[in-house]
Order: C-alpha cells, then structure tokens, then sequence
C-alpha cells in the first residue's frame, strides 16, 4: 500500500498512531531500507509467510494499541523454524491479552531477522519553536543513559546529516572500536536526508521514532518504526 492510501485510511479510522508494518511500508517507500515485514492474521498465516521471508524470522505483536510491544512480551526472535513460528504466535497472543485485555490485535508482523549491528537511533519530533526536526543518536543502553543525540532543524542537506554523525559523543563507535565492526556512516547519512525529505514534503507527521536501526559494515536497516499523525 502506498503512503497516500496509509495515512488516509488512518484519518479516516481517526487513529493517530500507525502500526510498525504502516511505518515500515512508508518509510521503505522514502528510501529508508526496513527489514521486510508482513503481517499474519492467524497462526497458520504466520507460518507461510516466515517460509517465504526464510528463517530465523522474528514474530511481534501487531496492534495500534500496544507501542512497546516487548513489554507486552510481543516480540520474539530468531525463530529458526515452523514450530518455533508457532510456539511463538501462541506465546505473543496469550501475554498480549493478559497485558491489556482491551487491546484491537489484528495479528502479528512476521520479519526477516536481521544480523547484529551497531545499534542505532533515528527519528523525528516536532518541537515548539523549530517546528519539525530530525534526531541522530547511538542506540541501546548507552542513549538512555547519556542522551548522546545530534538534532537539526528540518529540512537537512548532506553537510547537515554529516555534522550529525560527526557531534554525537559517540562517534568513534561508528567507526568501529575495538574491533567492533564499523557502521556505514555515509549510509546513515543518507537516511536522515531521506528522512527529512520525507517529512518535508508529507504533511501531518506528528513522531518518527526508527529505534533500533542495525548499522553494517555495508548498509544499514531498520528493525522497529513507529510513527504517529499529527492529531
Ligand atoms: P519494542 O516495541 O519493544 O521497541 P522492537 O521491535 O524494538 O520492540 O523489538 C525489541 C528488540 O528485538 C529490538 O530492540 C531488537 O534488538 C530485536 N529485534 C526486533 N526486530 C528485529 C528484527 N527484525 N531482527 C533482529 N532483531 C530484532
Ligand atoms: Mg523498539
């Protein structure tokens, strides 16, 4: 589906928030690589679709009223066959609904699981008084503890996403560190353009929020996505 039809079947549902599989379909579409993610209606479902991505595949919850979906127990991963696909389908529909029984859960995403990399996060906030502005920052355990973020006013050129790379206090991360592989810095790069272009030129964007993106030696991808809509 592309963009257009996504956010306008999201007004006209007056949903604000879009699933991941919406997030990943729209950011894919501006250029921004996501690992492939589909989603499954039932059990049986979830399992054909893992045979057609190939295994390991990782299963998470899909439901707009469930964002942290780990904390649902909604996420489970590298699941390296049919069984493991079902177990897993079983376990993420039971802990969702004792998580919150009120919760409108039209099933699971089934992805592609992708390879261990520098954890990174991307993203985009409205603030007061710049308006729109996109947000740089190593992931995991370290930008909750130091908030080691870089954030420009959209929209961004190259030299912009390039001095975002270059401030956060991290950055010799990116270029590897004892002996960590290192992230494909001009990758990233080119995905915050690509994300302030999108968010230039899309009206209604409230929150982009791509947490973790995976970075390569050779590329880069994004493995969870929210976005939400301006109310
Ligand atoms: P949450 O809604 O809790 O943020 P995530 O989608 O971020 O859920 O998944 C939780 C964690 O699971 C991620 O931080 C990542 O480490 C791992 N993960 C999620 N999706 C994938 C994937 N497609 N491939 C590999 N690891 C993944
Ligand atoms: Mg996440």
């Amino acid at each position: 589906m592309a963009t257009a039809e996504i956010l306008s079947k999201a007004r006209d549902q007056k949903r604000t928030v879009l699933t991941e599989i919406e997030a990943k379909q729209i950011l894919g579409e501006a250029g921004i690589p996501c690992t492939k993610t589909v989603l499954a209606a039932t059990r049986e479902e979830a399992v054909s679709i893992s045979e057609g991505i190939g295994y390991p595949v990782v299963l998470k919850v899909s439901s707009v009223d469930i964002s942290h979906k780990s904390d649902a127990g909604g996420v489970k991963v590298n699941l390296a066959d049919r069984a493991a696909v079902e177990t897993a389908y079983e376990e993420i529909m039971a802990s969702c609904r004792v998580y919150a029984p009120d919760a409108d859960i039209e099933g699971v995403s089934v992805q592609g699981m992708a390879a261990k990399g520098t954890e990174i996060i991307m993203g985009m906030i409205r603030d007061a008084s710049f308006g729109p502005v996109v947000m740089f920052g190593l992931g995991g355990i370290l930008v909750e503890v130091l908030k080691d973020v870089s954030f420009r006013i959209v929209p961004i050129e190259k030299a912009d996403a390039i001095a975002m790379t270059g401030e956060i206090q991290g950055r010799k991360l990116l270029e590897g560190y004892r002996g960590q592989d290192p992230a494909d810095i001009a990758r990233l790069q080119d995905m915050l353009v690509k994300l302030s272009d999108f968010v230039d030129r899309t009206p209604g964007i409230e929150e982009i929020d791509m947490n973790p993106v995976f970075a390569y030696r050779d590329g880069a991808v994004v493995v969870d996505a929210r976005i939400i809509l301006s109310p």
